[in-house]
């Protein structure tokens, strides 16, 4: 018996709904098993699956209901307008970190009139944040690291398919930069604090990976690291951009600007109103 794409989609909604997982994830599968976009799809959504579609859709639908993100199904995930493969060994790339980007990229243009930077992102896991600025500026001499060796292989194939020329470096946070000297450093560590996991979402605990996740000292830990490492990394002008949990603004802002006293420091908040970026900017 095959089913109509609005019939399968709206059981398998359902069925999240009632496990009180995000029904949304049924349409991002549909339009992945059926290469439609979503426009595409809500045209035909009166249209009969092909049966090896149908089958697809349920094996698939049925890991969803096992609570498994969407994108680690369909192995991809859209940031900042382009596709990057995602696999358990990487987070998947949020759209707060679009805007980290964005930011970042806004402030370079004022801050930089030379346009060939020296970038470093630090803890790349995809690559999203490393790929995107060189792609968004092509000039830039970009540097991508990170203490997961799986999680660079990934990045790498995601430079790859999406022609980004960028060097990968597998380390400790600032350790693999220290031959060099940065314009730009840019990351999203991580940082939510270990007593906060019985607030998340099963979809995320059980599935990405916890070493992208959970800092030490409510979450502190890497940017204390990275505000004592970092001043002896930045050219004279220079731009720290860190990703930040809701709570840690004020705590992230005192570091950067005792780190780096003569800088302008700012907290930058998400589209949802949550602070969700500290920029350290220097000039002499
Ligand atoms: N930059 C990606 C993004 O924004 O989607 C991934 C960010 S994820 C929150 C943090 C990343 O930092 C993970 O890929 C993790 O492997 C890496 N990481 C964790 N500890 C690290 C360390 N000590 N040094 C370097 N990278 C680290
Ligand atoms: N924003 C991510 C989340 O909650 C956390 C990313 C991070 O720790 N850097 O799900």
């Amino acid at each position: 018996m095959t089913e109509r794409i609005y019939e399968a989609l709206n059981k398998a909604s359902t069925l999240l709904e009632e496990k009180e997982l995000d029904p949304g994830a049924a349409r991002i599968l549909m339009e992945f098993i059926t290469q439609k976009s979503r426009t595409d799809l809500f045209t035909d959504i009166r249209d009969f699956l092909p049966a090896e579609q149908q089958e697809e859709f349920w094996v698939k639908a049925e890991e969803l209901f096992q609570g498994k993100p969407v994108q680690y199904i369909i192995g991809e995930e859209s940031f900042y307008g382009r596709m990057f493969e995602v696999n358990e060994h990487v987070l998947i790339p949020r759209p707060e970190t679009e805007e980290l980007v964005y930011g970042a990229i806004e402030r370079c243009a004022s801050l930089f009139p030379n346009k060939k930077i020296n970038v470093a992102d630090i803890g790349t896991g995809s690559g999203a944040i490393a790929i995107t600025f060189k792609k968004e500026w092509p000039e830039a001499l970009v540097t991508a690291t990170d203490i997961s060796g799986e999680a660079l292989t990934v990045a790498k194939r995601n430079a790859q398919t999406l022609e980004a020329d960028i060097a990968f470096l597998e380390g400790d946070l600032a350790d693999p930069l220290s031959e060099s000297k940065w314009d730009v450093i840019l990351s999203n560590p991580p940082y939510i604090a270990r007593s906060e996991a019985v607030e998340m979402s099963e979809t995320v605990l059980a599935h990405e990976p916890h070493s992208a996740l959970f800092a030490d000292e409510d979450g502190l830990y890497f940017y204390r690291k990275l505000a004592k490492s970092l001043p002896q990394l930045m050219n004279k002008c220079s731009l720290i951009g860190v990703e930040i949990g809701y709570l840690q603004g004020p705590a992230v802002h005192k570091l950067f600007q005792d780190a780096f006293p003569g800088s302008v420091v700012e907290t930058v908040k998400d589209i949802n109103g949550k602070d969700r970026i500290v920029f350290c900017k220097s000039c002499e």
